[in-house]
């Protein structure tokens, strides 16, 4: 769980290039809306890798968890967007501004709102893949193999860490680059 915000170091890569189409919010919460189970499946599993289950097998990642996706991105982020500008004072906060996209609006474009979606869950399920020893990807079979494509078997904090140093040094410098900020220049 504390690892979440690392998948973000894969999904704003991809929508800055084509900002214009892909959706902020469908893509940054379907990369991070696998991990909500850990929360509810934590005080029942013996082991913490072991909190994940249907969000985080494959076709939990095309179905419920794109599901989850779209309903934050239409249903809850819109309004809380609305609600929060109109309490902004002089309206000069560009805090809902990312790459000079306004990333509180609805998706414009459902076929575009569920491939960022799909963008988003299918990476963070396959980046598990790479960062966990417990990948429930068939789920709910084969729970009681070790599914995994570790780089480093014998060593998971290796195999974790030469995915999170990089992405984690993508994050912050988005954050820095971008939030409030205007995008890149289009090519
Ligand atoms: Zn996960």
């Amino acid at each position: 769980m504390p690892l979440t915000p690392f998948h973000l170091g894969i999904a704003w890569p991809i929508w800055i290039r084509a900002r214009d189409k892909f959706h902020f919010v469908c893509l940054s919460f379907g990369a991070a809306v696998p991990d909500l189970e850990i929360l509810w499946l934590a005080p029942f599993v013996s082991e913490p890798g072991h909190a994940r289950g249907l969000l985080h097998s494959f076709y939990g990642a095309l179905t419920v968890d794109v599901v989850i996706t779209l309903m934050v991105a239409y249903l809850l982020v819109p309004p809380i967007g609305r609600w929060l500008r109109k309490r902004a004072r002089n309206g000069g906060e560009k805090w809902h501004i990312f790459a000079g996209v306004d990333i509180t609006r609805a998706p414009r474009d459902p076929a575009w709102a569920v491939l960022s979606a799909l963008i988003g869950t299918v990476s963070h399920v396959t980046l598990d893949l790479f960062t966990h020893e417990f990948n429930p990807i068939f789920y709910p079979y084969h729970l009681d193999k070790d599914i995994n494509w570790l780089l480093f078997p014998d060593d998971l904090s290796l195999s974790l860490i030469v995915f999170y140093i990089p992405l984690g040094i993508i994050l912050f410098y988005y954050l820095l680059k971008y939030w409030t900020k205007p995008g890149p220049d289009k090519a």
